[in-house]
């Protein structure tokens, strides 16, 4: 197969995405996501210091044995601990050896040699006694205490990383963690997948752009700024296409022109069933929808689908729900596109410092909440007050999401309720 052709076959989806239900449970729209989104990122070499927050497309394996040789972990007096045992703790210091240096030849017999942290030991030593440690005469001698064990102070070839030993596998993300023992084993530039192109874009007459003046009627533009915030923190170019109105001809024509030269497209706004909300009316006509309307709160008009080849998500307009769907669905969706491996967010299960007298069956909801100390000092859950999807400050104010199952219709004090800190995404 040609390689454009390749690439385009590589290019996701198909109508097996097209589904019957109305109301998408959170699971099944995960799973659906999970199973049908494939790497469609190409390949590249980037620098070492270009590489933090990329995907690693080859698994890196360390070439050399990391440290390279047995070196001493002190700044001292390295000596044979045979030598040590059999005499008296005092040694004549032979050599000197800093970081850096080659040691002239092996460790003289029953010869101690002054060493500095970071040098490499010289052959038949075995052990370093701490400089504080020990009395270094005038006369060229050095008495070292007593007790040391065979090896103290000594790093081991390799006892970090051994030869051929995987620092990484291929569909990583990479860390600074990561970063520092890719360039121990000596790595300038390594095989990342290229950065998705992704277009970006907000719909609605009543929005306008943060810096102007809002007329009446006119509320700030919220949800680009905050997507493109949160984009930054993924291995993708982002195209700003502004703000659109609600006219379905501009939206079509937009959407199907950023479809061309795009891995994906994400808009925000316009999404739900009112007659303004044209977004899925023109989905459906320049492509297809695969999702629409999740049985989650907040995030219930949230609709994905493709135009072309590209992925089309369309985020609901109000911000809560378009940041919670964002990291819930689009992020991993987007790493995984990008080349990673389909990652969910860690829950930790706390007892609930709150009660809820009834909630509505059938959905899964995500509330803001944060980890307070309740008492003894031992961590609870507490709810932001507030439900509304449109209370911006209640992101901030909170630590991250408290998930409550589809099965649940109230909480008590007490029960175990699932958190997902903000750092599980990358926030
Ligand atoms: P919609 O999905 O267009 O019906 O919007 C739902 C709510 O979210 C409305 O109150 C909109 O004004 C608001 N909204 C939509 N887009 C944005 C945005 N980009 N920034 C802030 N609020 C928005
Ligand atoms: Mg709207």
């Amino acid at each position: 197969m040609p390689p454009n052709e390749r690439s385009k076959a590589k290019r996701l989806l198909d109508d097996c995405f097209l589904h019957d239900s109305d109301r998408m449970r959170h699971y099944e729209a995960i799973e659906l996501l999970k199973t049908r989104l494939v790497p469609i990122a190409d390949r590249e070499t980037a620098a070492l210091d270009a590489v933090a927050g990329r995907i690693l497309a080859e698994p890196v394996l360390s070439p050399r044995n990391v440290p390279p040789a047995d070196n001493s972990a002190v700044d001292g007096y390295a000596f044979a601990h045979a030598d040590y045992l059999a005499g008296n703790g005092t040694f004549p210091v032979t050599a000197r050896i800093a970081a850096g240096n080659k040691p002239s030849g092996p460790l003289e017999a029953g010869s101690a040699v002054r060493i500095f942290t970071g040098a490499p030991m010289p052959e038949g030593a075995d052990t370093v006694a701490m400089q504080e440690d020990c009395d270094a005469d005038n006369d060229g001698t050095v008495v070292v205490p007593p007790g040391l064990k065979p090896g103290a102070n000594r790093r081991k070839a390799g006892e970090d990383l051994k030869q051929g030993d995987t620092i990484a596998e291929a569909a990583t993300l990479l860390t600074p963690q990561h970063i520092a023992s890719i360039a121990s084993a000596g790595f300038g530039e390594i095989p990342v997948f290229a950065k998705l192109r992704i277009a970006l874009v907000s719909g609605g007459d009543e929005l306008v752009e943060p810096g102007n003046t809002a007329r009446d009627g006119q509320i700030y533009d919220t949800n680009r700024h905050m997507l493109k915030a949160l984009l930054a923190r993924l291995p993708v170019e982002v195209t700003d296409l502004g703000i659109l109105p609600d006219d379905p001809a501009i939206i079509g024509k937009t959407l199907a022109e950023a479809a061309e030269n795009h891995h994906a497209v994400i808009s925000s706004g316009g999404t739900s069933r009112g007659e303004e909300d044209h977004i899925v009316a023109m989905l459906d006509e320049i492509g297809k929808r695969h999702l629409w309307q999740l049985a989650v709160k907040p995030g219930r008009p949230m609709s994905f689908g493709q135009i072309g080849d590209t992925v089309f998500f369309g985020l609901p307009g109000n911000p809560v729900a378009c940041m919670v769907c964002f990291l819930l669905y689009i992020r991993p969706a987007l790493l995984r596109l990008g080349g990673a491996a389909w990652s969910e967010p860690m829950r930790f299960p706390l007892p609930a410092g709150f009660e809820i007298a009834r909630k509505k069956p059938g959905r899964r909801e995500f509330w803001r909440g944060r980890v307070v100390q309740g008492d003894g000092g031992r961590a609870q859950l507490e709810k932001f007050a507030r439900d509304g999807s449109g209370l911006i400050s209640g992101l901030w104010q909170s630590g991250g999401l408290i998930e409550v199952g589809e099965d649940v219709t109230a909480v008590s004090q007490g029960d175990l309720l699932d958190f997902i800190p903000w750092s599980e995404f990358g926030i």
